[in-house]
Parts: structure tokens; C-alpha cells; sequence
């Protein structure tokens, strides 16, 4: 394996700054560089950074010996001040000698490479430094400590006996004795595991969902209030993104946190119709964002009307708002009423923590265990294959064309953990079987 290196924490000027080195190299480099430092197992000591004679920063120095460290490599930690001045400095010393900068995730890999971590384990780390969402972060701690790796050893072992199963009938075509592994007993375990996943599927999704955050649309006739509801549901609520500011035909987004979830308003320039290309291509992003928002927020005033014949195909997702409520009195059911000039804007805010405390409640979080598109993309392409054997056995293919279906089952759920279950696997697990029994 290589020596690598990198600056790990963000570079800018912060408190601290943390440059690790991980490879076989990592000791006998900090040592050229330190010589009064001894890298052991778990050790952290204080040294003064002098590179020559010029005194470089005070830092802590952290060893781990391979095998007993995060990548499985020799480590060495320099937690020196997060001044980018100083830190640029370190770099260049590492770079004088021969290891390379490592690339982005490359530690991680080591760490798969070295069977520290299996690539469940690695997406869990990867989503835990990304994730904004309380829910989804839970889950990559779960994940981290192998909760996805369990469920899919388990299946990997279930379909494995089914396989030996398979070997058995096919070997000894005389002894169809077990009940369960009868061609209907293979087809109701596949059907069975069929709709675990498709759980897994539909449950995770509307985990990542809700990860990536709620979006909101506003629409409304100019003046209806739109960006001042919109500044006032902002300072109501804690807001985490700037907006980002285009000319004012382009959608304007910020984001709150509401009952922990990201949620992103989107200001839109509205549906009228126009002979102005400028203003036909802002309508054309209005749609856009109105096709992919979980709601949208259709704002009036009491003077003037929104015509909702443009939105008709969007009704389902439509909360209809009735603003400048201080101006008139509003008593009507078909509305939610605000005032956004006096920030009067709660049975707003009341229906959207509705919305996603019931997003929230529809999923089964027990099921829940992928937490990127990545192993999204990957469960659907297995259920795939499920459903392929299934229609199989429904056929009457013979036995061993189905058993190289569940073959490649089972390689793909191997493949998620970046195990390779080969014939061996399910060899052994032949090997451990009383025949007939
Ligand atoms: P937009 O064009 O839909 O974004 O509307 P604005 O937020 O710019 O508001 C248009 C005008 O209506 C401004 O003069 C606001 O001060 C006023 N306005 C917005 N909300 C209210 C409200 O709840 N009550 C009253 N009286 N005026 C409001």
C-alpha cells in the first residue's frame, strides 16, 4: 500500500487543523521530521514543529500502529493551529518526500482495502458527514456499526442455502423430501424476500427524501406577498442557507429547519402569460420548480384572485394561502390565512410541520437501512432479479437456469458490501449439510 497524505479538516483558518499521514511510510517520515518523537499504538504527544530552524508551530502529534488503526496502516495525526499559513507549510514538508497527496476518499479506502470497514460502512461514514437530517444520520450511525451489513449477510445466507438446496435436488433429483425447498417452497421464499426489499425500497426512499429536504414553492399574482411571507416564514424559523439571489425571474431559494427537516422555499416568478422571451423562459422555470415541489404554496390577496386553472394538475400538493388577512376579515375554510406584514403566519407554518410529521410517520424506519440513491439504485436492480426468478419458477424454467439467477442475487448483494461471494460460499454451506436433511 501506499503513503498518503492530506489535510483532513476544511482548509480555512479555523482552531485547529488536522493533516493525516497513513501508509508504511507515515512513521519513518514523522521521525526525519520530529526526531525526538517515537510513533506507538495510540499515542498523542506535544512536540514543538521545527523544520530546520525555523519553528513551524506547536502540535500534537497522534500514532496508531497498522493493524489497530482506521485505515489498517500506519497513522500519523498532526493536529497543528487551523492557520492555513502554517498548514500549507506542513504540506509542503510531507511533499518533499516520496508519498502523494491522497485522493478524495482514499483513506476510506484503505480502510476497505485493508477489511477495516465494509462499503456499507463506507457510504454510513460518507452519509454521517453529509447528512443535515436527524433521521438519516441515526440511520448512518446504525449502518456504521453493520445494522445494513447484518440484514444483507442474513439474505446472502438465506438465499445461499436455498441454493445448496437447489445443488442438492438437482445432484439427487430422488430426494425432494423438505417441503420448504420444493420448487412452490423456493418460489414463496423469493416472494417473500421480494417484498421485504421492495419495504426496504419504498421505506428508504422516503427517508433520502426527506434528507434532501421538503420543497416548498410559492406562487402568487405580483403583491400578493409571496417574498414577504417568504422573508417572514425566514425569520420565524431558523434559516441555514443563504438565499441565492438571481435577477428577479429566476426562482430565489432559502432554506429552514423545521422539525429538524431541510426545508427549501422556492420564490417563483409566476404563470402569466407573455409575449416577452425573457419572461417566457422564467414561466418555463416556474414550472419546472412547480413539477418537482412536495408543496406548493399558492398565495392570494383579498383584492385580487389567483386564477388556479394553470394549476389544476398540481391541485394535490396545493396549500391555498389567503395573505393581507389584517386588511380584511377572513373567515373561510378553503384558505389558510396569514398576514405576512405582521408575521402572523402560524396556521401556515402549522400545516407544513403537519405535512412533514406525516411524511415522517409513514415511514417504517425498522426497514429504512439504505441511506444513499447509490444503494437505492442497487436494491432495485437486485428486486429486479428476485422478480425474474419468481416469473421463472412461475414458467416452469428448469431448476438450474433459476439457480443462476439467485446466483447473481446473491453476487449483487456481496457486491454492496464489496464481499465476493463465490461458489465457495455456497459450497461450504453445501459442505455443512446432512443430505436429505
Ligand atoms: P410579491 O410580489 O407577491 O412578492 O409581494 P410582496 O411581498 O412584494 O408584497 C407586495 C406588497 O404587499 C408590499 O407592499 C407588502 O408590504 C404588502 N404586503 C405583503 N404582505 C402583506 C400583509 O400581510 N398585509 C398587508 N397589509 N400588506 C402586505
Amino acid at each position: 500500500m501506499e503513503t498518503i497524505y492530506s489535510l483532513v479538516t476544511k482548509p480555512i483558518n479555523q482552531n485547529v487543523a488536522i493533516i493525516r499521514i497513513s501508509g508504511p511510510d507515515a512513521f519513518t517520515i514523522i521521525k526525519d521530521i520530529v526526531p525526538s518523537f517515537e510513533p506507538k499504538q495510540n499515542s498523542v504527544v506535544f512536540k514543538e514543529l521545527f523544520f530546520g530552524d525555523e519553528f513551524i508551530d506547536q502540535a500534537l502529534l497522534l500514532s496508531f500502529k497498522a493493524p489497530n488503526s482506521f485505515t489498517g496502516e500506519d497513522i500519523i495525526e498532526i493536529q497543528s493551529h487551523g492557520n492555513m499559513y502554517v498548514v500549507q507549510k506542513i504540506l509542503e514538508k510531507l511533499n518533499t518526500y516520496n508519498i502523494r497527496q491522497s485522493e478524495p476518499g482514499e483513506f476510506m479506502k484503505q480502510a476497505f482495502m485493508n477489511g477495516k470497514i465494509d462499503l456499507s460502512q463506507s457510504e454510513a461514514i460518507n452519509t454521517l458527514i453529509l447528512s443535515e437530517n436527524k433521521s438519516l444520520t441515526e440511520k448512518a450511525i446504525s449502518n456504521l456499526s453493520g445494522v445494513q451489513a447484518k440484514v444483507i449477510k442474513k439474505a446472502i445466507k438465506d438465499l445461499s442455502v436455498i441454493m445448496a438446496h437447489i445443488q442438492i435436488s438437482i445432484d439427487y433429483p430422488e430426494n425432494q423430501d423438505t417441503q420448504k425447498y420444493s420448487l412452490t417452497g423456493i418460489k414463496g421464499e423469493l416472494e417473500k424476500y421480494s417484498k421485504e426489499i421492495e419495504e426496504v425500497i419504498s421505506n428508504s426512499k422516503l427517508l433520502i427524501k426527506i434528507d434532501k429536504g421538503i420543497k416548498i414553492a410559492l406562487i402568487g399574482r405580483p403583491n400578493a406577498g409571496k417574498s414577504s411571507l417568504l422573508n417572514a416564514i425566514l425569520d420565524e424559523e431558523r434559516a441555514i442557507v443563504s438565499d441565492v439571489q438571481g435577477t428577479t425571474r429566476d426562482v430565489v431559494e432559502s432554506s429552514i429547519l423545521l422539525n429538524d427537516v431541510k426545508v427549501t422555499l422556492q420564490d417563483t416568478a409566476g404563470l402569466r402569460t407573455t409575449d416577452d422571451s425573457v419572461e417566457q423562459q422564467g414561466i418555463k422555470k416556474t414550472l419546472e420548480t412547480l413539477e418537482t415541489a412536495d408543496i406548493i404554496i399558492a398565495v392570494e390577496e383579498p383584492s385580487e384572485k389567483l386564477n388556479y386553472s394553470d394549476l389544476e394538475k398540481f391541485d394535490s400538493k396545493i396549500i391555498k394561502v389567503m395573505n393581507k388577512k389584517d386588511l380584511v376579515d377572513l373567515d373561510n375554510d378553503e384558505y389558510i390565512t396569514t398576514s405576512a406584514l405582521n408575521k402572523d403566519i402560524n396556521e401556515l407554518i402549522i400545516k407544513i410541520s403537519d405535512y412533514i410529521k406525516n411524511n415522517l410517520k409513514n415511514i417504517n424506519f425498522k426497514n429504512a437501512i439504505l441511506i444513499t440513491s447509490n444503494q437505492v439504485n442497487n436494491f432495485e436492480k437486485i428486486l429486479s432479479h428476485i422478480k425474474k426468478a419468481i416469473s421463472m419458477l412461475k414458467d416452469n424454467f428448469s431448476i438450474d437456469v433459476v439457480a443462476l439467477e439467485i446466483e447473481t442475487i446473491i453476487k449483487e448483494l456481496g457486491a454492496i458490501l464489496g464481499i465476493v461471494v463465490d461458489q465457495d460460499y455456497t459450497s461450504n454451506l453445501f459442505a455443512s449439510f446432512c443430505l436429505g436433511k
